[in-house]
């Protein structure tokens, strides 16, 4: 016997019918002697549709207000879902953030979990019902409703997996798990049956966007064993977890790529202690997030050169703030470019492996695809190309690395 907490996400409630079929099949984990806690999101579309209206009543709503009329929509699928089950014989109870007290801090629209007071879920659970909490919602020490960011359910269900010491939360959603890389990108990706939760964040990040970050981070944390796993269909769906170190470990695991990228290119920098602080202090205090930096000296040495990515909607702001910047420093010349993506392998098992980088590079040379900047981590190599080789330089790098046959 099993405890387990399973999020099920907005789609997959999004209808009477659905709500139904969530209903018999977490009686099918109860029927099988496991314990179950279940965290529902807003029926799809209801969280869109409450900004909506907050925007027609007025411009910028009230954050605390806001946050009191988004709780609602999980607030209605948790009493669905039970009245679902207890109709068909199944003990079941909902409980909203603040009655099962997920403490957070008081950000509204963006609040952080502190704590979460497992007593009367753990009450419930040995009488035999099964528990159905609020996702996305919690409350702060004044007993003021906040919630979590979107997608904030799923850290809700982390954050009671691991509070309640659960043995695996199961993210169910409309995607049968993670896979190599977007199946529209490269028909032939493969469903992992397993990824670490470092590789998850590396794939998440740049693109795949199966699970909301921060859940991926607490899990890590917490050591909360997580499963993406279909909501309608049978299968055993992806396991992230921490890296077995019994295990051998595939080379590459997947390939995430960024769409929205964008570089900017300043030439003839004086080369002096504090330039690069110079460059890109102005364009941080601006809160614009930098991903990739080169820097480069010139022949002659006394000038340098810099390379950095930002955001492709934040391409016209920094391009201003890193004219001003050039002049102030008398650098030669700035050019960008924003049709640019980064593409990046991704894997624990480049730790023990050489030769990652140059079989990548060799791939994407036969594809006439120029590589315009690389960076490195542990588990990571990307690569800038131009916007338009992006379907082809992931589809070359699929091939070349065999990852539609599992390793
Ligand atoms: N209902 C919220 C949203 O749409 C939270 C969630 O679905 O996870 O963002
Ligand atoms: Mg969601």
């Amino acid at each position: 016997m099993a405890l387990i907490v399973q999020k099920y996400g907005g789609t997959s409630v999004g209808s009477p019918e659905r709500i139904a079929a969530v209903a018999e099949k977490v009686m099918g984990y109860r029927q099988r002697g496991d314990d179950v806690v279940v965290v529902v999101s807003a029926m799809s579309g209801e969280t869109d549709r409450l900004i909506k209206l907050a925007k027609a009543i007025c411009t910028n709503p009230d954050p605390r207000e806001l946050d009191v009329l988004l709780a609602t929509g999980e607030q209605a699928t948790i009493a669905l879902l039970c009245m679902a089950m207890n109709d068909r014989g199944c003990p079941a109870r909902s409980y909203t953030g603040q009655q099962v007290q997920i403490l957070t801090d008081s950000a509204f629209n963006k609040a952080r979990i502190q704590d979460i007071e497992g007593a009367r879920v753990r009450k419930d659970l040995s009488e035999g019902k099964v528990v159905v909490v609020a996702g996305f919602q919690g409350v702060d020490e004044l007993g003021n409703i906040t919630t979590l960011g979107r997608g904030g359910s799923d850290t809700t269900a982390v954050a009671l997996a691991a509070a309640l010491k659960a043995d695996e939360c199961q993210i169910y959603t409309d995607v049968d798990g993670v896979y190599t890389t977007d199946p529209r990108v490269v028909p032939n990706a493969r469903r992992l049956d397993r990824i670490t939760f470092e590789e998850m964040l590396e794939m998440a990040s740049q693109g795949s966007k199966v699970l909301q970050i921060r859940s991926v981070e607490f899990a890590g944390k917490y050591n909360v064993p997580l499963r993406v796993l279909h909501s309608f269909q049978e299968g055993a769906g992806t396991l992230i977890t921490y890296e077995d170190e019994s295990m051998e470990n595939p080379l590459i695991s997947g390939i995430a790529f960024n769409r929205d990228e964008a570089k900017i290119t300043v030439l003839g920098v004086p080369d002096q202690p504090g330039v690069a602080a110079r460059v890109l202090g102005p364009v941080a205090d601006a809160n614009i997030e930098v991903d990739m930096i080169v820097q480069n000296i010139s022949p002659a040495g006394d000038t340098t050169d810099f390379t950095f990515t930002v955001h492709r909607n934040d391409y016209d702001k920094a391009m201003s703030i890193i004219q001003a910047v050039a002049k102030d420093l008398g650098a030669r010349e700035v050019s960008g470019d924003n049709k640019i993506v980064k593409i990046s392998l991704v894997g624990v098992g480049m730790r023990s492996h050489a030769g990652i980088a140059s079989t990548m590079f060799k791939a994407l040379a036969n594809e006439g695809i120029n590589i315009r900047m690389i960076s490195t981590s542990e588990i990571k190599v990307s690569v800038v190309v131009d916007e338009k080789y992006l379907e082809l330089g992931v589809r070359a790098l699929h091939d070349v690395f065999q990852l539609d046959k599992a390793s």
